[in-house]
This record gives structure tokens, C-alpha cells and sequence, in this order.
């Protein structure tokens, strides 16, 4: 059965982070500066340096590609909720190395801003909560 939350535009922030952050670090303390716990994000800009996991899902863990070099953020989707009673920003990312070659995957910390202007968009509706998932062995939504 599908989890769906109507959820009501609240409230919304754009900005830039400072060059030198963690992209994940500093988009959750902005959730928890602005008490953002339902809500999406976008940015858009460049990193130095990144770090992008992908669940393999017969291991059921992350593995992540740290990646040493300066690449473009394409696109940064994510959204707020809460896990274990803190706000949790989970985030994808599509990055591009100089040539326009693209990698992406989930957003992990270690991934470090050279520029990038956010969005945050907070919502209004029943807090969605995450929690360990038997069949995926992952910290979804279930309520
Ligand atoms: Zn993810």
C-alpha cells in the first residue's frame, strides 16, 4: 500500500551556501536552523570534492565513490523528514566531471562545496517518519 501525506507549501528559503561546506551538513542545519522537518530541496552549483553512495540491494549496505575532483552539480533533489525523531535531508545528486560526463547516486557528507544556491520549500501535513524497513533493509517512510 502506497504512504501518501497530503502536504501544504508552507514556507520557503533560497540561498548560498558557504564555499568550503559539506553539501549534506549544511543543508540539514539549515533544516534544523529553519525547523524544517517536512519539505523538499534543490540546488544546483559546483563541489570540489564528492562522496555519492549506492545500496546494493542483495547486501543490503552502502557502497560510496568518493570522487577528488571538482565537478558540477547538475541537480540536487531531496527531502525533509524525520528519523528517529531528527531532522533527516535525504538527497540525490547528479554531478558532471569537466568532460559532461555525469555520475550521481545518494548524497553522503564528505562532499564539499565549491558554490551552490539551495532551495528549501517547508510543508505543512502529518510529519512523515522513517523507519527500518524489513523488505529493503532501509530507513523509509512508514506513516
Ligand atoms: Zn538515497
Amino acid at each position: 500500500m502506497a504512504i501518501c501525506h497530503e502536504v501544504r507549501p508552507a514556507r520557503a528559503w533560497m540561498g548560498r551556501l558557504p564555499h568550503g561546506s559539506d553539501l549534506l551538513e549544511a543543508l540539514t542545519g539549515l533544516c534544523r536552523e529553519k525547523d524544517v522537518t517536512l519539505g523538499r530541496i534543490e540546488a544546483l552549483g559546483a563541489v570540489s570534492r564528492a562522496k555519492i553512495g549506492y545500496y546494493d540491494q542483495t547486501e543490503r549496505t552502502y557502497g560510496f565513490h568518493e570522487i577528488a575532483e571538482p565537478l558540477e552539480i547538475l541537480t540536487l533533489v531531496g527531502n525533509v523528514s524525520l528519523k528517529d525523531g531528527e531532522v533527516m535531508v535525504h538527497a540525490h545528486v547528479t554531478l558532471a566531471h569537466e568532460d559532461g560526463r555525469a555520475v550521481g547516486g545518494h548524497l553522503a557528507a564528505g562532499t564539499e562545496v565549491f558554490a551552490c544556491e539551495y532551495m528549501i520549500e517547508a510543508f505543512d501535513g502529518a510529519p512523515l517518519l522513517r523507519s527500518n524497513d524489513e523488505e529493503t533493509g532501509l530507513p523509509l517512510w512508514s506513516d
